[in-house]
C-alpha cells in the first residue's frame, strides 16, 4: 500500500508490509539465512545489483526489509538500515562516514557508550573527537575544524535533557561541508523528524521506544539521500552488525503502537514532572514540558510534544538517589528507557559509569542525578510511589538523622 498520504498513526500501522502470496496481515518471519536463485542469471544479476530481491540475510531479508521500509518512511528518509542494536547502528554510522585523520564533533551528553566506542576504540585507528554542548550554538561552531566531517547530535540529550537545535546546527555544518547525524532515541520517530530539520541521518536504538516492550535489542539508521544510504549499508553488511528476522518482527509488532504508547506516557510524564517540582525533596527536575526547561521553546518548536523522559536530582545527592531507588515498588530500578513499564535509573554508576567523573561534570550532570522513564501504568500509582518511596528514603537518610542530633554536619559536596 502506498502510505505516503497517510497520517503518521496510519503509517505506523501499515507502512512498509508487503502482501505475500497468503495474504499474511502481518509481514511474517523469514527465519532463513539465504535464499535460492530462479537460475545463474538470476544470482548474478542480485550481486550486480540490476534487479531487486534477496540474497543472504545478512544482506537484506524480507521481515528485516519491511522494518527498514517503515522506520524509513516514519522518518521521510530515502531507505533504513536496520542492526544488532543501537550501538550497531552507532558502529556503522562512525565506519561508514570518519576514516584516519578525521574529526567528529559531538554533543557531550550522549549515551555513554557512543562516546565510549569513539574515545576509546575509534581513536585507536586515528579518529578524532571533540565533546560540547550542541544545545549552544557557538560551541559547536568553535568546535569545527577542517577535517572535521561529522557532527553527531543527540537530541533530547541523555540524561541532561539538553535540546539541540537541528536546523540551526545543520546549517552550520553543511557550511562546513560536514554531515550531521542525530541520535533520536529519545523523542522517537513519531516526536521529532531530523531529517526533515535538515539532518543527513537519523539514527535509534528501537530497543527503546519504537520496540517499546523491554524485549529486543535492535537498531536502525535512516540516510536522507542515497549515496549515504549505500554507504552505511555496506559498513552494516560488512561488519556483520545485521538484525535477524525475529528481532524485525518484534519490533514491527512493537512499532505499531508507538503512537499510543507516547501520548499515554508523555501525558503521565508532564503529569510527575510538575509534581515532581512541588516535592521539599526535589532540588532539580529536567523535564523538556516544563517552561523551567532552558530549552523548552525550542522543543515545541521541533517536536511535536514532550516525551516521557525525565531527570532529577534530589536535595540527599548521591546517598538520596541511591535510597529512593532502593525505594521504588512500582518503577523497576533497571538501565534502558521507552518501554511500557516505567524504569529508575542511576546514570553517574550505571549508563554513563565510563565517562570519567570530569567528563560528567563537563557534560552538565551531577552524581546525584537520576533518571525516570515514564511507562504506561495509571499515573496516580507512579507518583504514590515517588511518595512513598521519598518518605521511606528520609527515614533511612544518615544525613536526616545527623542533621537532628547535631549542628556540625559537613555537607556532602555536590557537582552542578
Ligand atoms: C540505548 C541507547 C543507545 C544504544 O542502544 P542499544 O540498543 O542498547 O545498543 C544509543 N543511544 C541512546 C540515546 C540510547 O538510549
Amino acid at each position: 500500500m502506498d502510505t505516503k498520504h497517510l497520517g503518521i498513526n496510519s503509517k505506523l500501522i501499515h507502512a512498509g508490509h508487503k502482501a505475500d502470496a497468503t495474504g499474511s496481515v502481518n509481514t511474517p518471519i523469514y527465519q532463513t539465512s539465504t535464499f535460492a536463485f530462479r537460475n545463474a542469471a538470476h544470482g548474478a544479476a542480485l550481486f550486480a545489483g540490476e534487479e531487486d530481491g534477496f540474497i543472504y540475510t545478512r544482506i537484506g531479508n524480507p521481515t528485516i526489509r519491511a522494518l527498514e521500509d517503515s522506520v524509513a518512511e516514519l522518518e521521510n528518509g530515502c531507505g533504513g538500515i536496520a542492526t544488532s542494536s543501537g550501538m550497531g547502528a552507532i558502529c556503522t554510522v562512525y565506519l561508514a562516514l570518519l576514516e584516519a585523520g578525521a574529526h567528529m564533533v559531538s554533543t557531550a551528553s550522549v549515551y555513554g557508550p557512543s562516546r565510549g566506542l569513539m574515545e576509546k576504540d575509534f581513536a585507536r585507528f586515528g579518529v578524532q573527537s571533540m565533546y560540547v554542548d550542541t544545545s549552544d550554538v557557538t560551541q559547536v561552531e568553535k568546535a569545527l575544524r577542517p577535517n572535521t566531517k561529522l557532527l553527531y547530535v543527540e537530541t533530547p540529550s541523555n540524561p541532561t535533557m539538553q535540546v539541540t537545535d537541528i536546523d540551526q546546527v545543520s546549517a552550520i555544518a553543511h557550511a562546513h561541508g560536514c554531515l550531521v547525524v542525530v541520535d533520536n532515541t529519545f523523542a522517537s520517530p513519531y516526536l521529532q523528524q531530523p531529517l526533515e530539520l535538515g539532518a543527513d541521518v537519523v539514527l535509534h536504538s528501537v530497543t527503546k521506544f519504537i520496540n517499546g516492550h523491554a524485549d529486543v535489542v535492535g537498531g536502525i539508521i535512516v540516510a536522507k539521500e542515497t549515496d549515504i544510504y549505500k554507504r552505511l549499508r555496506k559498513a552494516m553488511v560488512n561488519s556483520g552488525c545485521n538484525m535477524d528476522p525475529h528481532q524485525a518482527f518484534l519490533v514491527l509488532r512493537g512499532l505499531k503502537t508507538l503512537g499510543i504508547r507516547v501520548e499515554r506516557a508523555q501525558r503521565s510524564a508532564m503529569e510527575i514532572a510538575r509534581w515532581l517540582e512541588k516535592q521539599p525533596e526535589v532540588s532539580a527536575v529536567r523535564y523538556i514540558g516544563l517552561e523551567s526547561h532552558p530549552q523548552h521553546e525550542l522543543a515545541k518548536r521541533q517536536m511535536k510534544g514532550f516525551g516521557s523522559m525525565i531527570s532529577f536530582e534530589l536535595e540527599g545527592g548521591l546517598e538520596g538517589g541511591r535510597l529512593l531507588m532502593n525505594q521504588v515498588r512500582v518503577a523497576t530500578l533497571a538501565v534502558s528507557l521507552g518501554g511500557v513499564e516505567t524504569l529508575i535509573e542511576h546514570p553517574a554508576s550505571m549508563t554513563h559509569a565510563s565517562i570519567s567523573p570530569e567528563d560528567r561534570h563537563l557534560a552538565g550532570f551531577s552524581d546525584g542525578l537520576v533518571r525516570y522513564s515514564v511507562g504506561i501504568e495509571d499515573v496516580e500509582d507512579l507518583i504514590a510511589d515517588l511518595r512513598q518511596a521519598l518518605d521511606a528514603a528520609s527515614a533511612e537518610s544518615p544525613q536526616r538523622t545527623r542533621n537532628s542530633d547535631t549542628s556540625t554536619m559537613v555537607e556532602e559536596p555536590t557537582l552542578v
